[in-house]
């Protein structure tokens, strides 16, 4: 059986305690980037350190999508279906073309090099919003160790223009990013282990303004145990973050409602199948899933 921690009643009715977490792979060197495409019914995700990007789809199960992949990591879709995707490798954001094409977004800022784009979400103006630490070219293993030109910082990718803009400097190590369902708010992970005493990682929400800057950041959640490498939102604005012992389901106002336990670290997650209430987990070394009770919000 599956093992929940309900931290609070309301969670009971997010879940479905006899669904079974099932394994859908195993064997990999570290999972990243889910994304879900429901046109082609298909989950494509990050196996970070093998340089690969690999495909999930119920009747074939997985097999590889991409390779080499630029040390691919995080993934969303444009309201084109256009994947888009982050390289460590390339150091930049990466547009998948409906023909196959690849396209370099953006690879630079003020004529300096990326560090390594982690984690993107696109907004419904198509704007790229994207978080920019160096966690890629720390070492080879995840795409190659390189010296930094630039901060840690979160990038919006402007749609028509195709400038780059700042728009958050006070992270060490920006991961993990997520619009609440209506884009008002925007999430972003702080992995960066300087940045609190205790090394925890944590989460800020932040207010979008114009749909182009970021105000009135926050704290919105410390992840115990673990960190908050990736998440998403369900329909009622919940999100649902990555942790150390599995997945941990937050209230809008930061409330831990309760969790699924994996067994160990998760790195990533995202909804997708059916009805987009299936929640496919990157729990490192496997690709687990499991049906929900809740519907992922409508893009993701
Ligand atoms: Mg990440």
């Amino acid at each position: 059986m599956t093992s929940f921690d309900f931290t609070t009643p309301a969670f009971r009715a997010l879940v479905l305690p006899n669904a079974p977490l099932m394994t859908l792979g195993a064997g990999y060197a570290w999972l990243e980037g889910p994304v879900w495409c429901g046109d082609a019914n298909q989950l494509l995700v990050s196996d970070v350190p093998n340089d690969r990007i690999l495909r999930w789809t119920e009747d074939a199960g997985v097999s590889v999508f991409r390779e080499p992949s630029g040390f691919a990591n995080g993934h969303t879709r444009d309201r084109q279906g256009r994947l888009i995707g982050c390289s460590h490798q390339q150091r930049a954001i990466i547009r998948t073309e409906l023909d196959g094409s690849l396209t370099t977004l953006a690879g630079h800022y003020e004529g300096k090099r990326l560090n390594s784009p982690n984690d993107v979400t696109v907004a419904s103006d198509g704007a790229i919003w994207f978080t920019d630490p160096p966690y890629g070219i720390n070492t080879d293993y995840e795409g190659g160790k390189q010296i930094a030109e630039l901060p840690s910082r979160v990038y919006r990718l402007d749609p028509e223009s195709g400038d780059l803009a700042i728009v958050a400097e006070d992270f060490v190590g920006p991961n993990g990013i997520c619009f609440s369902p209506d884009e008002s708010r925007l999430y972003i992970a702080e992995t960066g282990q300087q940045f609190v005493a205790d090394g925890a990682s944590h989460i800020r929400v932040f207010d979008v303004a114009g749909g182009r800057a970021l105000e009135n950041g926050r704290f919105f959640h410390k992840v115990v145990p673990g960190a908050a490498d990736g998440f998403r939102c369900d329909q009622d604005g919940r999100l649902w973050t990555s942790a150390g012992d599995g997945v941990h389901c937050l209230s809008p106002e930061g409330e831990i409602l309760g969790k699924i336990f994996t067994g160990g670290v998760v790195s990533n997650l995202c909804f997708g199948g059916r009805d987009r209430s299936r929640l496919f987990i990157c729990a490192a070394h496997a690709l687990l899933a499991i049906y929900t009770n809740v519907r992922g919000a409508q893009w993701p």
